[in-house]
């Protein structure tokens, strides 16, 4: 599933290739992408909308459009885009084309089938349910190491489902979450609550640099028109995280194997040992 850096990376290849488009014609193919709006309403409120610009908030991304609308997107487990030429056929799980003003069509592919859009009044997006209870952007101002320790102050989760949970740290998915509390050598299991002051600015510094990187990582590849934002990996794929993927391999720090551990249903990395 793709988490912040990943989203991002996708948000700034659609800006440049697609803002600026008007599009003539868009076609819902399944119905539940896009709930609130039958398939009917789907095309008449995009036809003819010009792209100003692919913005995001959180892993959503926000598609702004003219007449003052914006499409909501997230890819959840496995949505991508894909820019093909106006001729070319669309491939198995195509639940929505948009077709452009310049002999291009964008696809939106989901095999999962777990995707989600929704046509909103750019107005309303700060009171939009999906976006409102979101914590601040990890690189705002408002995302300070005190906000952190507020947060984690009043959760008595354990860290690692803590930092999950996007109403207080928006952002870090399973990847991230685990690479930085090994970055600030915080133990996953233990309660939120119970960081101490010095770890809490540690992690704070932590999921900043974690998310950088990927995110710089993401400038450096070249756009893929068949997987918009794909590939961000290249082909050392997953050589960068230090612990995510790495259960039985050697610490980078201490040598000693990385552990996975399962919480709340989703898996954990971490070395017992440099995270105490
Ligand atoms: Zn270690």
């Amino acid at each position: 599933m793709p988490e912040l850096p990943e989203v991002e990376t996708v948000v700034r290849q659609l800006d440049a290739l697609i803002a600026g488009r008007t599009i003539n014609q868009a076609r819902l193919l399944r119905a539940k992408l896009s709930p609130d709006c039958s398939s009917k309403r789907f095309s008449s409120l995009l036809q003819n909308s010009s792209i100003t610009g692919i913005t995001r908030r959180g892993k959503f991304i926000l598609v702004d459009l003219s007449r003052g609308r914006t499409l909501l997107v997230h890819l959840r487990m496995s949505g991508r885009f894909m820019l093909l030429d106006e001729e070319a056929a669309e491939p198995k799980f195509t639940h929505a084309v948009f077709h452009l003003d310049d002999e291009t069509k964008l696809v939106f592919q989901d095999q999962r089938h777990f995707g989600l859009m929704k046509i909103v009044t750019s107005g309303d997006l700060s009171n939009l349910k999906e976006l409102s209870k979101l914590a601040p952007e990890p690189f705002s101002d408002e995302f300070s190491p005190d906000y952190l320790r507020f947060c984690l102050q009043r959760s008595r989760r354990s860290l690692k489902e803590t930092l999950l949970d996007q109403t207080r740290v928006c952002g870090l998915g399973n990847i991230y979450a685990s690479e930085a509390m090994f970055v600030a050598r915080a133990d996953p299991r233990m309660s939120a609550d119970s960081l101490s002051a010095i770890k809490t600015k540690r992690l704070h510094s932590a999921i900043r640099d974690v998310l950088t990187e990927t995110v710089e990582l993401g400038k450096t590849i070249a756009i893929d028109r068949d997987n918009i934002g794909g590939n961000i990996y290249g082909n050392g794929s997953e050589q960068i995280w230090r612990v995510y993927g790495r259960q039985g391999e050697p610490c980078s720090k201490c040598g000693r194997p990385i552990r996975r551990i399962v919480q709340a249903g989703r898996s954990t990395f971490y070395c017992a040992y440099c995270q105490r």
